[in-house]
């Protein structure tokens, strides 16, 4: 077989099926131009990361000027100004309750700190409690933990061996959750350590919607058992539902909470755990064998904050979750009229994102429609990546009418590929 000529590897590419990469050189706002000067709608945002924008004049001067003072410092007994404007920033925007804030620098880290910080409380309190309840179809990350904690499929067959069990609830479809939340309560009866969702959308499971009063119900559960809430807010944090965070459609004051992807508006690597008092304070102990351990080398980085604080900034501004409510306007407007197209499925949408399913026969990740979408929307100029039969939009900000007209216009056309 030919082999490729870059020497690169990329993430989630079959490199024998898609042997050219597309070669990007800048981006603005929403819009990706490329070496072969095509500019390309970014409907995606990037991997769900850009929030106001490409290269947001804000973001890109937070960095420039942190750039120039200090750029990465251990963060192990030393602290500086950038991480801790976010951690104050972070605890005024976020729910009563959350005390403690633990940097990262992805969306998996933020997991895995979270599953630490549940088992090292029990541990810590001297009742060592291990069993972590999980929702079908969740997605939390790619490291080992945090492949243990979401579905089990093509994407890590490979690995299931060194993956550990889990309980998992079913996804609460329309007209059956009462038996997500009975099958919550079951789980929460051997006593695990928690509970971990995301709130409101299940992302890469294919942009599976499910109401607040279940996320509602699903804490009021592991709340009367004692079961710690994690609520993995990595895609849904930052606006992307219609609110700040998806739990506060429901009220839902997380124990542990999980952000990052628009942390830093999507311009940096960067993320947070967010904790209750009681789960530091059972780590907080003259004994050093209580201690948290757990690092990274760029823990807090101090530029991927300041990009952090900028972003924080703008979230203190009305003016910013009125540009969310007023893209979640747009994109429904975008999408009414495939709700009485034929050729697609469950038409849906939570704030600004929107999803909707091709009815073909062969459906899932691996769809034999995936790979021609793919190529279809790439020939209209549009960053547009389906999850198999799933097509859905998920825009920066500031993206126009006009964009969504060319992205929902190309969708309707992809439906005639099959
Ligand atoms: C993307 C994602 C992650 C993983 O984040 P990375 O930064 O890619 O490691 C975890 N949870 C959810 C819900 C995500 O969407």
């Amino acid at each position: 077989m030919r082999r490729k000529t870059s020497p690169i590897w990329h993430p989630f590419t079959q490199h024998a099926l898609q042997p050219e990469m597309v070669r990007i050189e800048r981006g603005e706002g929403a819009y990706l131009y490329a070496a072969d000067g095509r500019r390309i709608i970014d409907a995606i945002s990037s991997w769900w990361v850009v929030t106001h924008g490409h290269c947001h004049p804000a973001i890109v001067r937070a960095i420039q000027a942190q750039a120039e003072k200090l750029t990465q410092i251990i963060f192990a007994g030393h602290t500086h100004e950038p991480a801790e404007q976010v951690a104050s920033a972070l605890l005024k925007l976020t729910p009563p309750g959350l005390d403690y804030v633990f940097f990262s620098d992805s969306g998996s880290t933020s997991v895995e700190v979270a599953l630490k910080m549940a088992l090292g409380y029990w541990h810590n309190i001297g009742e060592p409690r291990a069993r972590i309840v999980v929702m079908q179809h969740s997605y939390h990350g790619d490291t080992i933990g945090a492949m243990s904690v979401g579905a089990r499929g093509v994407f890590n067959a490979a690995y299931g061996p060194l993956l550990f069990d889990v309980s998992a609830v079913p996804f609460p479809h329309e007209g059956q959750e009462q038996a997500t939340l009975d099958a919550l309560e079951q789980a929460c009866r051997a006593k695990p350590a928690a509970f971990i969702v995301e709130p409101l959308i299940l992302g890469a499971g294919g942009m599976l919607m499910y109401p607040a009063w279940v996320l509602k119900e699903m804490k009021r559960i592991c709340e009367a058992a004692g079961v710690w809430f994690i609520a993995d807010e990595v895609m849904t944090g930052w606006g992307r539902t219609g609110t700040l965070f998806a739990c506060e459609q429901a009220e839902v004051v997380p124990d542990i909470a999980c952000y990052s992807k628009g942390l830093t508006g999507g311009a940096l690597p960067l993320a947070v755990t967010l904790c209750r008092g009681e789960i530091f304070d059972a780590h907080f102990s003259q004994d050093r064998s209580r201690t948290f351990f757990h690092s990274s080398s760029y823990t807090a980085n101090p530029v991927a904050c300041a990009a952090a604080r900028a972003n924080l900034e703008m979230w203190q501004d009305p003016a910013t979750l009125s540009g969310v409510t007023e893209v979640a306007a747009m994109q429904e407007r975008a999408l009414a009229p495939f709700r009485a197209d034929a050729r697609f499925k469950n038409v849906r949408r939570t704030g600004t994102i929107t999803g909707l399913d091709l009815d073909v026969r062969d459906s899932g990740y691996l769809a034999g429609i995936g790979p021609r979408l793919l190529e279809f929307f790439g020939g209209r100029n549009l960053l547009l990546r389906p999850l198999g039969n799933t097509i859905y939009v998920m825009p920066p900000y500031c993206v126009t009418s006009a964009d969504l007209d060319e992205i929902y216009a190309a969708i309707a056309d992809a439906a005639n590929l099959h």
